[in-house]
């Protein structure tokens, strides 16, 4: 029977649209943390920054750029948001974290609930706060942006995490609630394979990764160079891991040293290899000596030789003089990584202009101010050999034409203006295609640049394989791993549990 009398006295207390329009705009919005938000007040506030190591004294290390907050500026900088109600930096946030939901509560000093309002979107707010394109993403999109410096969310982000870390001694990996023996392999330990590890091991699943280098954390640890993340992050969060049971086998090459036979063993697949074949540039004389690839010189000048297998051990000789050919984000690193190796001259050869490159603009000005010279519209076109070793790069000026399939100016030589730059060694960093080895005989339909072509819900055309990161998308961010990884995993939650239930039923009837 219906509530009559509830009915009826939602009626009588029934307010007319008018009354109710200036109720509301009396009443004081709040934050998610249950502050009032006086947005005039608000954009009064200047901007907290953090503060940076000079570029005189950050050549000379390999640590972090950036200092980072404490508490008290984080706070005052937290202050600084608008809590626009639509969020449009969670809009521009590939996982789309709650970022006006974190600063609420880091505002009044609720430290522990903002960082946890990120851990609910990110396996890794602290990288994300790091290295993620904020002024592209979130940081883009932020309102006070328009008129001012915008909220400085991305170090914001990555000083909760570390607070948060430093509290509870290590990345909080929350435990499984039950054991389900399901088990799970994961082909690669880049962001994309951590965050699945994490999320299948929490779901009670038995999780172990293939990784094919010697230490886990794929580009995170074998490519972005430590004066833009320290690597113990990363040795925290893959102890966390192995901690709560996640398996990591390595210097294991799944497709060479492990077979599909073996990979359907387990209840379910992810794959996460990556981009991570350097492309090359086609020159006579790329197999010289001091020639590199930028992941070969990237990992030689960041990592300890006991993280490498051993072809990659050893001294790593530039010279006085390195020229490193790229327009993205590797090859800021090499520049960056050469100064700090001691390099004199530094040159990076691009053969469009700064308008076209597509990495950041705060890392060509980080280059800059540590002494790397920008030769923009110029190209390799041959090394000249010196008793087997590179002394010289081949260069021809280009100029830029019609707009070429990815929007782009096409740069075109300009004959004639050949000219050569002596140098002690070069370095290509001309992007990543996605390496083939992984499929084998797997039947895993794949596109022609051998990216894995999945569904809404990363699922490949195998049952019971899922995939996500750079091998789906293409060589692309941090973030966006995380969020591909994301995407498969409720799919691949409800796959394993379809398969439970049509085990049992079937033990049942036999
Ligand atoms: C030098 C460099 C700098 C970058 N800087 C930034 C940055 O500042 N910000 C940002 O957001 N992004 C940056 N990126 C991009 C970002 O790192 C990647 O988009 C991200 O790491 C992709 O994650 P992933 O998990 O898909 O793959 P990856 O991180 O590439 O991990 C894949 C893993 O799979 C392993 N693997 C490959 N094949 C096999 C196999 N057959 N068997 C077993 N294991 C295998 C690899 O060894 C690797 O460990 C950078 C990339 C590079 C190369």
């Amino acid at each position: 029977m219906p509530d009559e009398t509830a009915d009826s006295s939602v009626g009588e207390l029934e307010e007319p649209p008018e009354q109710k329009k200036r109720k509301r705009e009396k009443q004081p919005q709040l934050t998610r943390a249950g502050q009032p938000i006086d947005r005039r007040q608000r954009l009064r506030i200047p901007p907290h920054h953090v503060t940076k190591q000079t570029p005189h004294d950050r050549i000379h290390n390999w640590r972090e750029v950036y200092f980072g907050y404490t508490a008290g500026p984080a706070m005052f900088e937290a202050q600084r948001c608008i809590q626009c109600p639509a969020a449009p930096c969670t809009q521009a946030c590939p996982v789309g974290n709650d970022i006006p939901g974190a600063l609420a509560f880091l505002e009044i000093g609720k430290l522990a609930d903002a960082a946890a309002v990120f851990r609910e979107t990110s396996e890794m707010p602290e990288l994300c706060g790091r290295l993620c394109p904020q002024e592209a993403l979130c940081e883009g999109s932020c309102v006070i942006g328009k008129n001012a410096k915008p909220v400085a969310i991305g170090k914001l982000e990555a000083f909760l995490g570390d607070w948060d870390r430093e509290q509870r001694g290590g990345f909080p990996i929350p435990a499984p609630e039950i054991e389900t023996g399901q088990r799970i392999a994961i082909v690669g330990s880049g962001p994309a394979g951590l965050a699945v590890a994490e999320q299948m091991r929490s779901a009670g699943h038995d999780v172990t990764v293939f990784e094919a280098w010697p230490s886990a954390g794929g580009v995170l640890r074998y490519g972005i160079p430590n004066f833009k993340t320290a690597k113990d992050i990363v040795d925290e969060k893959v102890e966390a891991l192995a901690a709560a049971g996640v398996e990591f086998r390595f210097d294991t090459r799944v497709g060479v040293d492990i077979d599909w036979d073996e990979l359907s063993q387990w209840d379910a697949v992810f794959l996460a290899h990556g981009a991570s074949m350097g492309k090359r540039l086609g020159l006579d004389g790329e197999r010289l000596a001091r020639v590199y690839s930028a992941t070969e010189f990237l990992v030689r000048a960041n990592l300890d030789d006991a993280k490498l297998p051993s072809a990659l051990r050893g001294d790593l000789d530039v010279g006085r003089r390195v020229v490193v050919v790229g327009g993205g984000d590797t090859s800021m690193d090499c520049v960056r990584s050469a100064v700090r190796l001691g390099a004199e001259q530094v040159t990076l050869l691009y053969r469009r202009t700064e308008n076209e490159m597509i990495g950041r603009e705060e890392e060509r000005r980080h280059a800059r101010e540590e002494g790397v010279t920008f030769e923009y519209l110029t190209t390799p076109v041959g090394l000249i050999n010196k008793d087997g070793a590179v002394v010289g790069v081949e260069c021809v000026r280009m100029s830029l034409g019609e707009p070429d399939d990815s929007g782009r100016r096409r740069p075109q030589p300009m004959p004639g203006s050949e000219f050569v730059i002596d140098c002690d060694a070069f370095i290509v960093a001309v992007g990543y295609d996605v390496g083939r080895e992984v499929y084998g005989d797997s039947g895993i339909d794949v596109n022609d640049w051998g990216e894995v072509i999945v569904d809404e819900h990363g699922r490949t055309s195998r049952p019971g394989v899922f995939a996500g990161g750079d091998n789906v998308t293409g060589a692309d961010l941090v973030v966006t791993a995380l969020n591909s990884a994301h995407a498969a995993m409720p799919t691949m939650l409800s796959y394993l549990e379809e398969l439970q239930t049509e085990r049992a039923l079937a033990m049942a009837a036999g």
